[in-house]
């Protein structure tokens, strides 16, 4: 369940204040916070967490620090500041990717200086946001929020986005706009695909292969799965088409498989995982349904057991509306048409929770989760520069 940690007491009497903004992001990439499908990598995010909080709570922030449930020592941050039924809230997670051991010229958790760069694990994705968020947030505390003003930090973006799925599960979250500080190169996103990732397993029954009828065999199977996916895949590319995405169909990728073990036995048992890349429009729900139910019908008549198993639930496909308050706003401010992406994030999950979400923030993400990851010098002005803004129209300004 989810728990509340640490609220924030009575406002401080003798302020401190956040660090500067290069300690802020050093502070940041300094602290590990690796999220990973592998045990052996993954690591908790709570230590992250615990710093924004008390630099948000200088500021006289809400904190509100909830673990997510099933998992271990996972932890979303919710920090606002007002109140009202509007308001921005700046959104990113808290978890990096893991490194490639010994690729990297620099400490990934130096955050060292080099070429007008910063470079760091989480320098682009996305740790130096929150730095400049808070950075962002220290110009306006002259002026009182008549809406309230969130950052949102959540958990295991990298790995199950079990923190999105957590606060989207948990209903409300104060605002009406989101910005999601994925480095776009401060362009913003206006649509991307969904993902998900599923497995279907056999079951048949072993035999001696001189006699193939005394068994059921697996990967005799599977062939037909594999056929019934392969013809999927060709309709959901006739049925979906959308000419801004690079690739502007759906993918159905079948990327692992598993299944028997001797030559001269019929196979018993075997295992296929596929993921399924949406487009705007579908939706993983009816598409994991289409998609058992062509696989269910391959095997009519076969006599092996079928077995569906989730590897990860999701995320759906990003479209944002045409008329969207925020689009318009990043696009003006940065001068930048909206682009369409090839990567996913937790923005379908803030968007189903009813909040204009628009993707946009500094870095690139051909810099992302590869040794040597930056942060240029000069994505600093701007970003800072676009958030201003937006806390000004969103929160300082809006009635
Ligand atoms: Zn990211």
């Amino acid at each position: 369940m989810l728990s509340k940690l640490a609220p924030m007491t009575a406002p401080v009497q003798n302020h401190r204040m956040p660090p500067k903004l290069r300690q802020m992001i050093s502070e940041l990439i300094g602290t590990p916070s690796i999220s990973s499908v592998s045990p052996e990598f993954d690591s908790s995010n709570l230590a992250v967490c615990n710093l924004l909080a008390s630099w948000l709570e200088d500021l006289d922030f809400r904190i509100d620090v909830r673990s997510v449930p099933g998992t271990h020592d996972k932890f979303n941050l919710i920090a606002t500041r007002g109140d009202g039924p509007g308001g921005l809230v700046l959104a990113g997670h808290t978890d990096t990717v893991p490194f490639d051991e010994g690729k990297w010229q620099t400490d990934p958790f130096g955050a060292k200086e080099r070429d007008q760069r910063i470079y760091g694990l989480g320098s682009a994705d996305m740790k130096s946001f929150f730095a400049l968020a808070i950075e962002a947030v220290r110009a306006c505390l002259d002026r009182d929020p008549r809406q309230p003003l969130t950052l949102l930090a959540t958990a295991d973006e990298e790995s199950s986005m079990s923190g999105a799925r957590a606060l989207a599960e948990s209903g409300r979250l104060p605002g009406a706009y989101a910005v999601i500080g994925e480095p776009t190169g401060l362009r913003p996103v206006r649509a991307h695909k969904g993902i998900t990732m599923d497995a279907v397993r056999l079951t048949g029954k072993a035999a001696h292969s001189s006699n193939p009828a005394t068994g059921v065999n697996a990967i005799d199977g599977m062939h037909r799965v594999i056929a019934s996916l392969i013809a999927l895949r060709q309709q959901l590319a006739q049925r979906f088409h959308d000419e801004r995405f690079d690739v502007p169909a759906p993918t159905l990728n079948l990327g692992h498989i598993q299944g028997g073990d001797n030559p001269n036995r019929v196979c018993a048992m075997c295992e296929l995982h596929f993921d399924l890349r949406l487009l705007p429009g579908m939706h993983i729900d009816s598409s994991r349904r289409e998609i058992q139910a062509a696989v269910t019908d391959s095997l009519v008549d076969t006599g092996l057991e079928i077995e569906f198993e989730t590897l990860f639930e999701g995320v759906e496909a990003l479209e944002v509306p045409e008329n969207s308050k925020l689009l318009k706003a990043c696009t003006r401010h940065t001068g930048k048409t909206p682009q369409v992406v090839g990567f996913a994030t937790e923005a379908p999950f803030l968007a189903g929770m009813g909040l204009d979400t628009v993707v946009i923030g500094p870095g690139d993400i051909a810099q992302a989760h590869r040794p040597d990851e930056y942060l240029p010098l000069s994505a600093i002005a701007p970003t800072l520069h676009l958030l201003q803004t937006l806390i000004g129209q969103f929160c300082l300004e809006a009635a």
